[in-house]
């Protein structure tokens, strides 16, 4: 099977319909990204079928889980998953948020050259206050622990909206040790999923928190 038959077919499995121009943006996406980490290292994962595997099948788990509305990815490094929700989902709004230079840098020129609307700010997510509260959906993958990710997401969500934490297999002790962190920020954990990757035996889960309305 070709690579772009099997990122389509793994993203079908994932409940994902994945159009033409879909498939081509991300392959511009894969390939800008591949040449801008030969000079700048954006991520270890260096190879094609391992780009669409870990990388980008493993953000689509997150988009049926998102309806409308405005998405704050924290610490979205090359854009995971937040250029690949904008690229499959363009009529969601997307900011992308990382605390390094050279990675806002990398997303800013990614956004230009795929031709995507995407809001991209250099800050650290704890101080970023004046946005708390304004988004449907906070996603964040591979950030911190679940207590401190808590407190630095929740916040920008809106009540009824909801924080997705994108997590590998062993969160169970992770998210029990958070408890309290996502109780004060507001937040109740709504649901658990827990998926393998296609083509692989790579264990995935996203932890669904909900804001409180009141
Ligand atoms: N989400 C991406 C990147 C994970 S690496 C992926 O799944 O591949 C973690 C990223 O979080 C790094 O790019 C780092 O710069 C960023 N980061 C760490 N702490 C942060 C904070 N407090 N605020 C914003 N970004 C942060």
């Amino acid at each position: 099977m070709n690579l772009k038959e099997l990122l389509k077919d793994g993203a079908a499995e994932l409940g994902v319909e994945l159009n033409d121009e879909a498939i081509r943006l991300l392959w511009v996406f894969k390939d800008f990204l591949k040449e801008y980490n030969k000079k700048v290292n954006l991520t270890a994962i260096r190879d094609d079928e391992g780009i669409v595997v870990k990388h980008f099948l493993d953000c689509l788990t997150v988009l049926p889980h998102l309806d409308c509305g405005a998405v704050i990815d924290i610490g979205t490094g090359p854009g995971f998953p937040g250029i690949i929700i904008k690229i499959v989902r363009p009529e969601l709004k997307l900011t992308l948020v990382d605390a390094r230079a050279k990675k806002v840098k990398f997303l800013e020129a990614a956004a230009a050259l795929l031709g995507l609307e995407i809001e991209c700010i250099h800050a650290r997510a704890e101080d970023l206050g004046a946005r708390f509260a304004q988004f449907d959906y906070a996603v964040s993958r591979a950030v911190a622990q679940m207590d401190i990710l808590a407190g630095w997401c929740l916040p920008f969500v809106a009540p009824g909206g909801k924080f997705i934490a994108m997590k590998g297999p062993n969160f169970m002790e992770e998210l029990a040790g958070a408890r309290t962190a996502i109780k004060r920020a507001g937040g109740k954990v709504a649901e658990i999923i827990e998926l393998t990757l296609p083509n692989s035996d790579i264990a995935r889960s996203l932890i669904i928190i909900r804001k409180n309305v009141s």
